[in-house]
């Protein structure tokens, strides 16, 4: 499930071939998705407009156009693709638009969680994903966020790093490795944890996420067009403990042990995680 620093990376990539650019055709399905594609709405309020930027919101893509906003969201296994129109469709395409230099951006979403809307800028603030966003773990405001989060929540401390009205776009691969670098359990109740320690931890989101972005980087100076992608598209970040169960611990040597908390797996070292 692509995380934020694999949506931003797709924002970076994207972004030349949108930001400036007129949508000259689009080709819609009318499919149900997390949130539905209307082809009707797309073709009128897309085509031949130009996208005036492309913006990321936790896990969200926005492209701002003359007038209309599309609003992105790829789910589970959802991938937005550059493609020359003469590329065959990949199965499960749902949305294409091509642009004023000739490229396809393609919408495909094989399991369909995703989300591909159109929206008038004042309806995004009511957006049922949008509006209740918290704070960008890479932006101004995160330590003091997850701070007062971490202090008033009974739940494990993994459950407030996944709360996407604490952070934005956080999920569970990067959160369970912040926890390791952190040497925080991941079960540990979230308000039983010092103040000073929340705030070591806000430290390794952020490093975490860096990382991440840095890998993503480093793929699209090396191979130019990344898509985020559920299976393997997970930038090269050496992971600590996510998908280690059973491994020895870098730090210790202990087995990592693996924990499944409201129905998705935690990852940890019992003797360096308290
Ligand atoms: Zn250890």
């Amino acid at each position: 499930m692509p995380e934020l620093p694999e949506v931003e990376t797709v924002r970076l990539s994207l972004a030349p071939h949108l930001v400036g650019h007129r949508v000259v055709k689009v080709e819609a399905r009318r499919i149900s998705l997390r949130e539905g594609i209307e082809p009707a709405s797309w073709r009128a309020r897309f085509t031949g407009t130009r996208i005036l930027a492309l913006e990321r919101r936790g896990k969200y893509l926005l492209a701002r156009a003359e007038r209309a906003v599309a609003l992105f969201h790829l789910g589970m296994s959802g991938r937005m693709v550059l493609r020359r129109p003469d590329e065959s469709r990949e199965a499960h395409t749902h949305l294409v638009l091509r642009m004023d230099h000739g490229l396809e951006v393609r919408f495909v979403d094989p399991r369909r969680f995703g989300v591909a809307v159109v929206l008038r800028a004042e309806e995004l603030e009511t957006h049922p994903g949008l509006g209740r966003l918290g704070v960008d773990p890479l932006g101004d405001g995160m330590h003091e966020a997850l701070r007062r989060a971490a202090a008033r929540s009974r739940a494990p401390i993994r459950s407030v790093l996944l709360d996407q009205t604490v952070l934005a776009g956080l999920g569970n691969i990067y959160a369970n490795e912040a926890l390791a670098r952190a040497g925080i359990s991941p079960l540990r109740r979230a308000r039983a944890i010092s103040s000073k320690r929340v705030g070591v931890l806000a430290a390794a989101v952020r490093r975490v996420l860096e990382e991440a972005l840095e890998a993503g980087g480093t793929t699209l100076r090396d191979g130019g067009f990344v898509n985020a992608s559920g299976d393997g598209g997970y930038f090269s970040v050496r992971l600590l403990v996510y998908g280690r169960e059973g491994e020895p611990c870098v730090g210790c040597g202990a087995a990592i042990r693996r924990r499944v908390l409201t129905g998705r797996s935690v990852f940890y070292c019992p003797r360096c995680q308290r």
